[in-house]
């Protein structure tokens, strides 16, 4: 894998795709600038070796030029940053675009205006890719979050520079801590898989079933697991059309020996509320009018047991419904058995949207070995696929 690191860019412009999709407020603040941070190193490395960097990114989903998804809302953010005041340009291609990258001076950066203003981007358009591929000498893709994506400028950009291209930082450091999960891990390896659905996840747990040792199935969607097995679970989130694959899932375990630990005990509610009542209840025998939306007591002394006597630890999705104070236990239970196993040596990865913004707010972001930046993308490797962004920077 060639990163900055193996490049020298002085007197070089690198074009460098960065992933600030960033969340904005209606007064078009950042809120969360993780993105941002997260492709500092990668900028700074080309400056300091004497280059300049033209960033070029998206932001949201524009239909066309929208103002509101304009990228000059977040210069001062990247400035402030970066520590670097930062030009910007008010299209990624064309004259205005080219006159801009020209005129850049070594030390400089220059934010390009978003890519999806430009339909060609996502429509992976060679033309458009060919346009973008003029504004630099080194192509680097910094986007873990869109590598999964054959755009313009995640993709098919890099065919313009047959020897200079390269990964960025962030996205190598990425690709390894998912290599280091899935191979030649220090055993036993233990996957924890929540969230809500079951559909949206069968891909990876049929994937990881060869490379794990344990499968810990938490949050909505562990209740088609129990349903299959025969149990009672009331009025809890199942996938009635996902039964079947459930059923195939736990029996491709028991081929492979790997263990399949489901939640023995629940905290169940009357409503899908912060003020509903709740009670305990085994998973497998939950009242009519009841919805399993935590792991109980029970269910997190073991998950934390099996949790501690591993080494190598992915988790993606929470255990309950951690949006609510009285859901919250299960996840936060997970969060502390994880940061206590990585303080004990453990190699732990957490990513997918919803456990990145729990282990923040739970305060384990930095308790992990690592915290991975892309949902989709990530999702995309767990399940085995070559993801057409990193395959572009290799071949
Ligand atoms: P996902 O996007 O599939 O990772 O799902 C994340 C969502 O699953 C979060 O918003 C959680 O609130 C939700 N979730 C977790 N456990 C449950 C549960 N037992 N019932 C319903 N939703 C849940």
């Amino acid at each position: 894998m060639k990163t900055v690191n193996d490049i020298n860019f002085k007197d070089k412009k690198a074009l460098i795709r960065v992933d600030f999709n960033v969340p904005l407020n209606d007064k078009f603040q950042v809120t969360d600038t993780t993105r941002i941070q997260a492709a500092k190193p990668t900028i700074l490395k080309v400056l300091e070796d004497g280059g300049s960097a033209i960033l070029m990114s998206h932001l949201g989903r524009p239909k066309g030029i929208e103002e509101k998804f304009s990228l000059k809302h977040i210069v001062k953010e990247v400035t402030n940053i970066l520590g670097v005041h930062v030009k910007f340009v008010e299209n990624c291609v064309g004259e205005l675009a080219e006159k801009a990258a020209a005129e850049l001076q070594n030390g400089e950066i220059l934010l390009l205006e978003n890519l999806r203003f430009h339909p060609e981007e996502k429509a992976g358009d060679k033309d458009f890719a060919e346009k973008l591929s003029k504004l630099g000498d080194i192509y680097v893709n910094d986007a873990f979050g869109t590598a999964h994506r054959a755009h313009a400028s995640t993709t098919i950009i890099a065919q313009f520079f047959p020897e200079n291209k390269c990964f960025g930082l962030l996205l190598a450091k990425e690709v390894e801590s998912l290599n280091a999960v899935l191979n030649n891990s220090a055993k036993p390896v233990t996957a924890v898989i929540g969230g809500a659905k079951v559909s949206s996840k069968i891909d990876v747990i049929k994937n990881i079933m060869d490379k794990v040792d344990n499968i810990i199935i938490g949050g909505g969607m562990a209740y088609t697991f129990i349903k299959v097995k025969g149990g009672k679970i009331g009025e809890s989130l199942v996938e009635d059309d996902k039964l079947d694959v459930a059923q195939e899932i736990l029996n491709l375990a028991k081929e492979k020996n790997t263990k399949i630990h489901l939640p023995i005990d629940v905290i169940a509610a009357d409503a899908f509320s912060e003020d509903a009542n709740i009670q305990i209840f085994p998973a497998n025998d939950i009242p009519d009018g009841w919805m399993g939306l935590d792991a109980g007591p029970k269910t997190n002394v073991g998950f934390s047991f099996i949790i501690a006597a591993s080494k190598t630890i992915l988790w993606n999705g929470p255990i309950g419904v951690f949006e609510m104070a009285k859901f919250a236990k299960g996840t936060i239970e997970m969060g502390n058995a994880i940061a206590d196993a990585t303080a004990e040596g453990a190699f732990s990865l957490v990513g997918g949207g919803d456990s990145v913004a729990a282990v923040k707010q739970f305060g384990f972001a930095d308790k992990v070995s690592y915290v991975s930046t892309g949902g989709g993308a990530m999702l995309e490797m767990l399940e085995g696929k070559t993801l057409p962004g990193i395959e572009a920077l290799l071949n």
